[in-house]
């Protein structure tokens, strides 16, 4: 089947058209500065070079509007299209076929993501426009974490506050963890029960996975919870919010910016929230890039130990995303603070492990299986597509 898969971003939007069968990506790119004077229109096909041109995208219906009018140039076919949603709210524990409810649905929830919600639910509105004949097909970031306990997704605040407002621990980054889960379990099979997953991006997020369902997650009402991040401050005394407000004058907005985009690996090193370069200047000795990596593993790994705790134990443990998958000296020190659980890497296999689809990178005989396990949410999202357009 071929799938169109759209992500669309706060201010970008990238695409991919993929065939499920054989994973072959016959076109993609990318919409880049939604909402500016002059916007970025990048495309390619059959992996050949990326064309590049400046095209006015003043929202993202004329940015799907773009990537639809270039398809149509092509001989390509679309089966069906598939939506990376970031918030499914309380409405959704499964990706869902985009009718009528399922839209007012989506919008109904925004208020929790609404610098996501609102441009992808008018990229899906434009494809049912122009392409009525053609399932559209939403992916939440959320759905997948909706199996938590309600010990684990409950906020100790008063209930009718909780109720009123829809505030509990929804988490993201699903469509990755789920990924990671089905590949590890194709991979070990019956080795793979208790399954900590670590996609660390420039957002990071960790999921606890019992057999296939998610037992607890990192994130929580938003992203900006949980793991140290490139630009996220991740998990802090709340109080520190009001405590900012009204000591420092602050406006909620300008303490959402810095918590959000002022924070994390950027504020620590003080030079960038790039890993690469924060690594470039950590190897010349700079204190604050050192420091800004020793933070991110040890928050990552403290973490990770709660969510270990939530499965009563782990068995595999995947990384993912563009740290996870590249940067070998973040998962030693992450896995080295676990050698008291008996986890073990081999240095040579981790140090290898890059670029070179899913490997094992723990040592024979260590307790607890590691894994680099490169993320594909776009092949995740085309499969759900089919999975759920198939047989209709
Ligand atoms: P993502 O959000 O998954 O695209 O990941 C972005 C993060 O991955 C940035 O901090 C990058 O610096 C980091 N990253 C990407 N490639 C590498 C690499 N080869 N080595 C270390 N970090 C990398």
């Amino acid at each position: 089947m071929n799938v169109l898969v759209v992500n669309a971003g706060s201010s970008s939007l990238k695409y991919q058209l993929l065939d499920t069968d054989t994973r072959e990506v016959f076109a993609k790119g990318n919409c880049e500065r939604i909402g500016s004077d002059m916007g970025i229109f990048g495309h390619s096909e059959n992996g050949g070079a990326k064309q590049t041109e400046e095209v006015p995208f003043p929202d993202h219906r004329s940015a799907i509007a773009r990537v639809l009018e270039e398809l149509e140039k092509t001989d390509f076919t679309i089966d069906g299209i598939g939506h990376r949603i970031v918030q499914g709210g309380w409405h959704f524990d499964d990706s869902a076929v985009v009718d009528d409810e399922v839209m007012a649905e989506i919008l109904e929830v925004a208020p929790l993501a609404p610098l996501h919600n609102y441009g992808e639910a008018a990229a899906i509105e434009y494809c049912r426009e122009k392409y009525p004949e053609l399932p559209n097909v939403a992916v939440f970031d959320t759905s997948f974490h909706m199996t938590m306990p309600e010990v684990a997704y409950t906020y100790a605040l008063p209930k009718d506050v909780c109720d009123k407002y829809h505030v509990r621990k929804y988490g993201a980054h699903g469509t990755s963890h789920r990924y990671e889960w089905m590949m590890a379990k194709e991979i070990l099979g019956s080795r793979c029960h208790r399954l900590l997953s670590c996609h660390l991006g420039n957002g990071a997020s960790l999921a606890a996975i019992e057999d296939g369902v998610c037992r607890d997650t990192t994130m929580g009402l938003t992203p900006l919870d949980g793991l140290m991040m490139g630009t996220r401050c991740g998990s802090i005394d709340p109080a520190t919010v009001c405590y900012l407000q009204r000591e420092g004058g602050y406006s909620y907005q300008e303490v959402d910016d810095m918590m959000n985009k002022q924070s994390g690996l950027l504020a620590i090193s003080g030079i960038s929230n790039d890993a690469r370069d924060i690594r470039t200047r950590a190897s010349e000795g700079d204190e604050r890039c050192l420091l800004a990596f020793d933070m991110f593993a040890y928050k990552a790994m403290q973490q990770a130990g709660s969510m270990i705790a939530s499965m009563a134990g782990v068995d595999t443990i995947t990384f993912t995303a563009g740290i996870g998958e590249n940067d070998w000296s973040i998962r030693k020190a992450f896995c080295d603070c676990f050698e008291w659980l008996g986890v073990r890497i081999d240095n040579n296999k981790n140090r290898e492990a890059v670029g070179n689809g899913p490997q094992v990178i723990s040592a024979a005989g260590s307790a607890v299986t590691v894994m680099v396990i490169p993320t594909d949410e776009e092949y995740m999202i085309a499969h759900d597509v089919e999975r759920l357009t198939k047989n209709n």
